[in-house]
């Protein structure tokens, strides 16, 4: 039966006492049910609500109503009633919230003795990976690092490395324009580079000869994507410019290169070929590294495979540079360059350059 108060007949100490007994041990069995948050809110209401609360009815029903001689007395227990109640709607408080955490403690247990979450090691990808590797071979021959922008203008692009406006060779590279520059002089347009050699011409109004740069590089052109094009691809190329360059040092320069790349038994050829900004021109074969010369798949059984472009700088080319002190009958130079894809194709037998650009794990960690 739940506690209810009711009104006091007997004022005599013996009886008074015996009431605050009752409702003392109904308040300490109420708290002892308490089982959470909701219990102990329903149990301190029922007890300490002003309106109508068990304290608020004691306070009515024993104390307001004693007879004056009584009043003394009363007045003194319900005091005490007052401090007991609170003191175990607190307790009960206390009571659950530590259970509570307790609880929560236990579920959360940490089982340090599991093992962890292993983290894969992500890996440098095939084509930075051989373009930095090409870069370090060049670096080593004392070489520096040179990089540009992407965007650049049609007369970096184009017209400073000897294509003129209108000149055939453009069409040879297909070439993204960004829109709306009608009004512009066509030297002040902007495209997406096609390669990496306006990098060439800024090194040298940077930089007064002698000058020995490596240029690693993204390069765009508009080519339909197929397992050996790419909208998008990557380009190393290189320049040195002194007194006395020649023809010699392009070649003992590369064929070193080529050796410290592919390995000291790899044999090199320069055929002719044109670039217009240099002069003469050649392409470069270096015997198959699969073969070893003798004829393959991957060579396509001649033995030899095709990898760069290079030449002696055209004298054209410094024309624009020569305030920066590259005076075509005092210095001379070469330059080179070779398409990162199409090489870490080769090093790697990989016969789609589309692999490179879809970022399929199973693919890429296969160069861990
Ligand atoms: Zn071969």
């Amino acid at each position: 039966m739940a506690y209810t108060v009711r009104k006091l007949d007997d004022y005599a100490p013996a009886a008074l006492d015996a009431a605050v007994h009752d409702l003392l041990s109904a308040v300490g069995q109420e708290a002892g049910s308490v089982a959470g948050e909701n219990d102990w809110k329903l149990f301190r209401d029922r007890w300490m609500a002003r309106k109508n609360g068990i304290l608020t009815q004691v306070n009515d029903l024993w104390l307001k109503a004693a007879p004056g001689p009584a009043k003394r007395e009363v007045g003194a227990r319900v005091n005490q009633l007052k401090t007991e109640v609170e003191r175990a709607v607190d307790a009960a408080q206390q009571r659950i919230s530590s259970s509570g955490s307790k609880s929560r403690l236990d579920s959360e247990r940490l089982d340090i003795t599991l093992p962890g979450i292993r983290r894969p090691l992500g890996a440098e990808h095939p084509v930075l990976r051989t373009m930095s590797e090409i870069v370090q071979v060049f670096r080593a021959m004392g070489y520096s690092v040179a990089d540009g922008p992407e965007i650049e203008t049609d007369y970096l692009n184009f017209e400073a490395l000897n294509f003129p406006p209108n000149h055939p060779a453009r069409d040879t590279q297909d070439t993204i324009f960004v829109a709306g520059q009608e009004r512009k002089p066509q030297r002040d347009r902007l495209l997406l580079r096609t390669h990496t050699s306006p990098v060439q011409i800024r090194a040298m109004m940077a930089t007064p000869p002698p000058i020995r740069v490596v240029v690693p590089g993204k390069v765009h052109r508009a080519d339909t994507a197929d397992a050996t094009h790419s909208p998008i691809f990557h380009q190393v190329e290189g320049l040195a410019v002194d007194t006395n360059i020649t023809f010699c040092d392009l070649k003992g320069t590369l064929d070193h290169a080529m050796k410290a790349f592919f390995g000291s038994n790899v044999k090199t050829r320069f055929f002719p070929s044109f670039f217009p900004f240099t002069e003469p021109s050649a392409d470069v074969s270096v015997t198959c590294f699969k073969c070893g010369g003798k004829g393959c798949r991957l060579c396509k059984m001649s033995g030899w495979i095709e990898l760069l472009g290079c030449g002696m700088v055209d004298p054209n080319v410094f024309q624009f540079v020569k305030s920066n002190g590259y005076d075509s009958r005092k210095i001379s130079g070469f330059a080179f360059g070779m398409g990162v894809e199409r090489i870490a194709m080769l090093k790697y037998g990989i016969d789609d350059i589309q692999l490179f650009y879809q970022g399929d794990v199973r693919f890429l960690e296969q160069f861990n």
